[in-house]
């Protein structure tokens, strides 16, 4: 058995850039100085922002920039049926219920009691309530459209009973500096949505649910995913997965401090080659030996 299992995870939505680099090659590095495996992952569960091109250049991106990884991929979009299953787990346990609001009722909410709903990493600390089973059959019987949220205090509370407070383990840094045992405060979230209207899962549970499968001992991401790892660890300990210790790094940026971003064409990993730059060029410009 593998001590270390990392994965690099990127979603094809457009072409990795040099931010990217740098997460694959941390992955990379991390398994390689003890001996341990990446896996690449292909987080491709939003059928109408991923494209096949993307997915190809993924491939050939990180081929040029020298990493090796296990085939057959894990493409998520094959695997629906397993989120599904997740998602059945999380409503044994009654910590899921049914949203039929639109993003405007909720917008509209939200506006009427701002004090309520403090920003959290996903915009409003929205906070719903399962409808009266009344309501609920009558909608579901006109076919109405809902998602599945999170009712974040009572898997809190179940988590607590069971195992006591939640907590991670972070050998890399959060945003702000963050190491160490870090308390998990899911609650950051409000009640987000689990499973989407138009995908019945999310990338929260897909990711988690993968990361467990695929035996991830260590996630190395960048820290814009820190405040997620919270509301992670909270579905790990509800679906009884186990917690993978995190190493999220610092973000690259240009020159002017402003993080890449897909749409960014000059930074791509494809431009970067196409101007002539090496993958040891590159390692050098992020700070990589
Ligand atoms: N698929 C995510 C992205 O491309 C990364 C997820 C993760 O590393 O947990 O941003």
């Amino acid at each position: 058995m593998n001590a270390f299992v990392t994965r690099f995870a990127p979603s094809p939505t457009g072409l990795l850039h040099l931010g990217h680099a740098y997460s694959a090659w941390a992955a990379h590095d991390a398994a390689r100085a003890c001996g341990g495996k990446l896996i690449l992952r292909i987080e491709d569960i939003d059928r109408t922002r991923c494209k096949p091109e993307f997915e190809q250049a993924i491939y050939e991106d990180l081929d040029w920039l020298g990493l090796t990884w296990e085939t057959p991929v894990r493409r998520q979009s094959e695997h629906f049926e397993d989120y599904t299953e997740a998602l059945e787990t999380l409503r044994d346990k009654g910590v899921v219920y049914r949203c039929f609001k639109t993003r405007k009722d909720i917008a509209d909410e939200i506006a009427r009691a701002p004090h309520l709903t403090p920003d959290g990493p996903e915009g409003a600390q929205y906070v719903g309530a399962m409808l009266a089973a009344l309501e609920e059959r009558s909608l579901l019987a006109e076919g109405a459209p809902f998602a599945w949220r999170l009712d974040t205090s009572r898997a809190a509370q179940i988590v607590k009973n069971v195992s006591g407070p939640l907590t991670f383990m972070e050998e890399g840094a959060g945003p702000k500096g963050q190491h160490g045992t870090i308390t998990a405060t899911p609650e950051i979230f409000g009640d987000p949505v689990i499973a989407r209207k138009d995908l019945g899962t999310s990338y929260h549970l897909a990711s988690v649910y993968d990361d467990a499968l695929q035996g991830v001992t260590h996630i190395v991401r960048g820290e814009d995913l820190f405040p997620a790892t919270h509301l992670h660890r909270l579905l790990q300990a509800v679906l009884d997965l186990p917690a993978p210790t995190y190493r999220h790094h610092r973000l690259i940026t240009d020159e002017a401090g402003k993080r890449f971003a897909k749409r960014d064409h000059a930074v791509t990993i494809k431009a970067l080659r196409e101007s002539g730059e090496t993958p040891a060029s590159l390692r050098k410009r992020v700070g990589l030996s």
